[in-house]
């Protein structure tokens, strides 16, 4: 059973130039203890669903249009804001992307970890204060006892995320969303927060939703991924999968502008030309069309099916349908790939 279903969410944005479609049709599962990752550039809509299962879109001018999100088979976007408050934080929890604007700065960190157990739990001060030093252990920040009583200043960018990790670990949540968790900090710190990430996983059995630009942090901590693109899934499927035999152009993209670390050989990364379309008006047919080299008439008039190549396997492109010519590339750069 699955512990997250996202079907069909469509959210858009009321603005003065008009309405927005940020996220058109999105869906997607999240089965217990599985790492899902979202990917995609700037602006697909990827931030934007996890606000949405946050119950985070900002009102009165976001709005979730339709579709349904089910946590443990609930709709949650039919819930209270009273009812909704009590999962958010308690079962579902967020790791922002900048710890610096995400913890404030005058208040002790481990008020700030207590202060989320005190309000979803029922457990004394002493309790409280007991669990926040077992979570700062847990999340790797030496001399736990000491550093309770310090001030987010007196941490280093990578133990200020680790003290965010903290507070999203709190309430013991069934589904952590992880949003860009690792882009402010330097590559070192990044893999150490990427190896935090899989090993509370797998010591606490959470979901956890990961939403990324770089396919690197993919494949390193996801067990699924889903690529977005102009605010609909194009392609899903396991790591394996993605990275082995992409089936959809914009993959490819996103996989040819990715390093190659175990590679010998200096390697041109390629940047995808163009720019995402307006999302005031998105196309009719495939929204990639105008940025992709293999873009055919039927593209830009029709929107394509969706193509399933394994049960979890799937991709949006009229390439994989069967009068389509076949394009080498597409074998190609997932041969290359190694995860
Ligand atoms: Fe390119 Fe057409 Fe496939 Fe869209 S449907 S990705 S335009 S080939």
């Amino acid at each position: 059973m699955s512990l997250l279903e996202v079907n069909d969410l469509r959210v858009s944005f009321r603005t003065y130039g008009g309405e927005v479609q940020a996220v058109r049709g999105v869906s997607f599962q999240v089965k217990e203890g599985e790492t899902i990752a979202i990917v995609g550039e700037s602006g697909c809509g990827k931030s934007v669903t996890s606000q949405a299962i946050m119950g985070m879109i900002p009102t009165p001018h976001g709005k979730v249009k339709s579709g349904q999100i089910l946590f443990k088979e609930k709709d949650i976007t039919k819930l209270s804001k009273k009812k909704l408050q009590r999962i958010r934080g308690s079962e579902i929890s967020m790791i922002f992307q900048d710890p610096m604007t995400s913890l404030n700065p005058t208040m002790k960190v481990g008020s700030q970890i207590k202060e989320s157990i005190l309000k979803h739990q029922k457990r004394s001060k002493h309790e409280a204060k007991k669990k926040v030093i077992e979570l700062l252990k847990l999340v790797g920040i030496p001399d736990a006892e000491k550093r309770y009583s310090q001030y987010p200043h007196e941490f280093s960018g990578g133990m200020r995320q680790r003290v965010v990790i903290a507070i999203a670990l709190a309430c013991d949540p069934k589904l952590i969303i992880a949003d860009e968790p690792t882009t402010a900090l330097d590559v070192t710190i990044q893999a150490q927060i990427l190896d935090l990430l899989k090993d509370i996983q797998q010591k606490r059995h959470s979901s956890i939703i990961l939403i990324t630009h770089d396919l690197g942090v993919v494949a390193e901590v996801a067990d699924r991924v889903a690529v977005m693109y102009a605010g609909v899934v194009v392609e899903s499927g396991t790591v394996v999968e993605i990275f082995e035999n992409p089936k959809h152009p914009y993959t490819w993209g996103l996989l040819k502008s990715v390093p190659k670390l175990d590679s010998l050989e200096k390697e041109r990364l390629i940047p995808i030309d163009g720019t995402p379309p307006d999302l005031f008006a998105p196309p009719e047919g495939c929204p990639f069309a105008s940025r992709c080299p293999y873009a055919m008439e039927v593209c830009v008039s029709h929107m394509p099916d969706t193509q399933m190549f394994s049960n979890q396997h799937y991709a949006r492109c009229w390439l994989n349908d069967q009068r389509a010519a076949t394009v080498k590339e597409l074998i190609a750069v997932g041969r290359e790939r190694h995860v």
